[in-house]
């Protein structure tokens, strides 16, 4: 009964305390899920009907100069095999997606020096004049107020910037001491006042995390309200120090989806691949948990095997237009449909 009520009072005035939420993810079961993903549901169908928006993610370098522990292509895995895609080569991409309906193009990579952000800006720009119709996110991790300001003016309206994690301890068991929780949540802080859609989000179950940790989370997103969540399993990826810890479940995964829906109800919130890849149906039970975004990938065939974040990653054998059609059918088989739309979000 407690938690039918804490459901509801989440469901009525989208917000819990830090003791309420402790207690109800602490004391989840299988029903109570159930009730949580029904009204996550009504949410999401009163914002948002049953549409399904989707991104095509390029992936276009794995270089990084960051050494996340978590993290497949960090500097330190000497056996990542590197690449960067030339200006030409994401241009096709998005040739290849707006073809298939896509009209958001995610430029997603490693934190790479080699794109300068003149380079950055230029390769926006042309993107935006030749799809007009199309929005463009960027997912290049931390870069100056300057930097952030210069691709917005460039044509990028959307920046995806999970925080990792909100507690400073925990933060500073995943990343190596150059890299601090203050000045991710300042980026997060500046492109938002840039003017940009901006997404946070966390991975779930990552090492050390506790239930604390995830309530400051859920409490950090409520206050940023950010236009976007990304959440998804940790996976382990084993060229990292993080290799052999357990992966995420599928479970918190979804009960988390479900609680974000309703804290934030108009966001836009992905069913991950990563998410994908802990399940054969984990995207889809996403979508039946609150989410509404889809992020197929668009990245040239013989790279994606090569855009390594965690190990058995789905899809990278297939080409962009499987992947789309795959997850049309996935999607429809759900009683939800794929929409060709730039998707923004309707409500912050
Ligand atoms: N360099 C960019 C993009 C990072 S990759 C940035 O710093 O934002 C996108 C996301 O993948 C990361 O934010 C992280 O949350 C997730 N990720 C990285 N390694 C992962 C792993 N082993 N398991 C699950 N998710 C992972």
């Amino acid at each position: 009964m407690i938690m039918i009520n804490l459901i509801d009072k989440l469901s009525r005035e989208n917000n819990l305390t830090r003791d309420e939420l402790h207690f109800l993810i602490e004391n989840r079961t299988k029903e109570t899920a159930e009730y949580l993903f029904e009204k996550a549901r009504q949410a999401r169908i009163q914002n948002y009907g049953y549409d399904v928006y989707m991104r095509g993610l390029i992936e276009f370098t794995n270089y990084c100069k960051n050494d996340c522990y978590y993290c497949g292509i960090r500097k330190s895995n000497r056996n990542a095999d590197r690449y960067r895609l030339t200006k030409e080569q994401i241009l096709h991409c998005c040739a290849v997606g707006y073809e298939l309906g896509f009209r958001t193009f995610v430029l997603q990579g490693g934190e790479d020096g080699y794109y300068r952000d003149d380079i950055i800006a230029d390769i926006v720009s042309t993107i935006k004049t030749n799809y007009p119709d199309c929005a463009i996110t960027l997912s290049i991790g931390e870069r100056s107020y300057e930097s952030y300001k210069l691709f917005f003016e460039a044509g990028a309206e959307r920046y995806l910037l999970r925080h990792e994690t909100a507690n400073l301890e925990h933060y500073s068991k995943l990343h190596p001491s150059n890299l601090s929780l203050e000045n991710r949540k300042q980026c997060l802080y500046n492109l938002k006042e840039i003017g940009y859609q901006v997404g946070c989000g966390f991975m779930v179950g990552s090492p050390f995390q506790t239930i604390d940790c995830i309530v400051e989370d859920l409490l950090f997103i409520k206050e940023f309200r950010p236009h976007m969540v990304g959440i998804g399993p940790f996976i382990p990826h084993k060229d990292t120090p993080f290799e052999g810890k357990p992966a995420g479940t599928l479970e918190l995964t979804l009960f988390l989806l479900g609680i974000i829906r309703l804290l934030l109800p108009g966001s836009l919130i992905p069913a991950t691949t990563a998410l994908g890849t802990i399940h054969p149906r984990g995207r889809e039970l996403g979508i039946l948990a609150g989410a509404n975004v889809v992020m197929p990938n668009l990245s040239p065939a013989d790279v994606r095997k090569k855009y390594m974040l965690y190990d058995n990653k789905i899809c990278t054998g297939d080409e962009a237009a499987e992947c789309r059609m795959c997850l049309q059918r996935r999607i429809e088989s759900i009683g939800y449909r794929l929409v060709v739309s730039r998707g923004d979000c309707k409500y912050i």
